[in-house]
């Protein structure tokens, strides 16, 4: 892996932002494309803000998107380009848990600071067999304070590492490799057969589902868009024309409703094509997207939209769901 032995604190932040987000495979593309655009600190500072959301595109929680160019600005503005060097600093910093300032201050500066991810989770819940669940209250204090307890303090860096790829590599969350696992003669959960009951975990996300109806209006070739401003999912990124609704729409319900109405009214011969439905899962939502694509003889006027040409739209970020439409069609 690229960052792996890394010492400059800017690339381990940047990777360990992008690996919250994705897995470590495609996690690598983001770190490189992300690396050769913005070698450092200040090239990610100074970049346009939209050129930063394309190159996340379709890596989701665009708020840790946002978050990252924050701290960027944040740290070029005030700490004079130099990402800080203590833990309580780094933690400071929008954007950046427990784990993370862990990690960075750890591999970057060998600070005394244990991490603690699914992973290590995983790892001291199985070998101790302890059933108090992690995303509890209690759970987090007792595993936060035996992750320290047992930090290798001499080389806290390598050791997190090393914790963290066995967890990765030998103590997986489905069928880990005990009969070679080194330390399986200690291990609890192996002991006592409870390595499918390990770790324990409380929370349940109940998720809502939404119904994203996208206009696709093509007049003269352009097309109409917005940006999302409101304190929502997806916040900067691009969209087309929206109808929301709460419950799935057949095709004669959807020329029902007011918006179509709209359309119909300008254009009295008005073709359109619905796509499947797309779907995309986020923390406590599932969005399903439908696209529905119209060429318009007559112009709108849409309040908040504007019209731009397809190869404008190319360089703009959509959300993941719009962009996986978008290279299908
Ligand atoms: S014996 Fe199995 S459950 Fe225990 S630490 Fe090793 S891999 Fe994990």
């Amino acid at each position: 892996m690229p960052w792996k032995n890394e010492k400059d604190p800017y690339k381990i932040w940047l990777s360990e932002i992008i690996l919250q987000q994705t897995r470590v495979e495609q996690g690598w593309d983001y770190y490189n494309k992300f690396i050769t655009s913005f070698p450092n600190i200040k090239k990610l500072a100074n970049a346009k803000e939209e050129k930063i959301f394309k190159l996340w595109e379709g890596l989701g929680y665009y708020t840790r998107c946002k978050n990252l160019i924050a701290t960027a600005k944040f740290i070029v503005k005030n700490n004079n380009s130099k990402f800080p060097n203590t833990y309580n600093e780094i933690l400071a910093l929008k954007g950046i848990g427990p784990y993370t300032a862990a990690a960075i201050a750890s591999f970057a500066f060998n600070l005394p600071h244990a991490v603690l991810d699914g992973n290590v989770f995983r790892v001291l819940a199985r070998f101790f067999g302890i059933e108090i669940a992690m995303d509890s209250a209690k759970g987090k204090t007792i595993f936060t304070q035996l992750a320290q307890k047992l930090l290798e303090k001499t080389y806290p860096g390598i050791y997190n590492q090393a914790i963290m790829d066995f967890g990765a590599v030998i103590c997986k969350p489905k069928n880990p490799l005990c009969s070679t696992c080194p330390i399986k003669t200690k291990c609890t959960a192996h002991l006592q057969e409870k390595i499918n009951l390990l770790p324990v975990k409380v929370n349940k996300i109940t998720k809502t589902t939404r119904w994203f109806y996208y206009f696709i209006i093509e007049y003269k070739g352009d097309i109409y868009i917005r940006k999302r401003i409101e304190k929502d999912i997806w916040e900067n990124l691009y969209e087309f024309i929206l109808l929301e609704t709460e419950k799935e729409l057949k095709t004669e319900e959807l020329k029902e409703t007011e918006l179509f109405k709209y359309f119909s009214i300008k254009n009295n011969d008005v073709i359109m094509q619905v796509s499947k439905i797309y779907r995309q899962q986020l923390t406590h939502q599932i969005i399903q997207g439908v696209f529905i694509k119209l060429k318009l003889k007559n112009a709108l006027t849409l309040k908040n939209y504007k019209t731009v040409t397809l190869k404008q739209l190319a360089k703009l970020p959509f959300p993941k769901l719009i962009t996986a439409y978008l290279v299908k069609n």
